[in-house]
């Protein structure tokens, strides 16, 4: 489990963003396999899917999306710069 202090301290380092993975298929052309849920940071390593992608099969609005928060980590970190 990914608390939302450690998820940004990952972001800041890495610039990947943690997400929870709800949609993984298997690749390739084989018959679609779901994976169990699981944390990604960064792109899914076995179906390359983007936090964008899974806010999309979420199905959510922008306000409850994943990626919003990480919207607003970049917009503090160029009031530093
Ligand atoms: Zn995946």
């Amino acid at each position: 489990m990914y608390t939302l202090e450690k998820r940004k301290m990952i972001y800041i380092i890495s610039r990947k963003p943690t997400w929870f993975h709800t949609h993984c298929l298997t690749p390739g052309k084989k018959l679609p396999l779901w994976y169990d849920p699981t944390w990604v940071i960064g792109e899914c390593d076995l179906c390359a899917m983007s936090i964008r992608n899974q806010d999309w099969w979420n199905n959510c609005s922008y306000n409850q999306s994943q990626r919003k928060f990480y919207d607003i980590i970049e917009k503090e970190l160029k009031v530093w710069i």
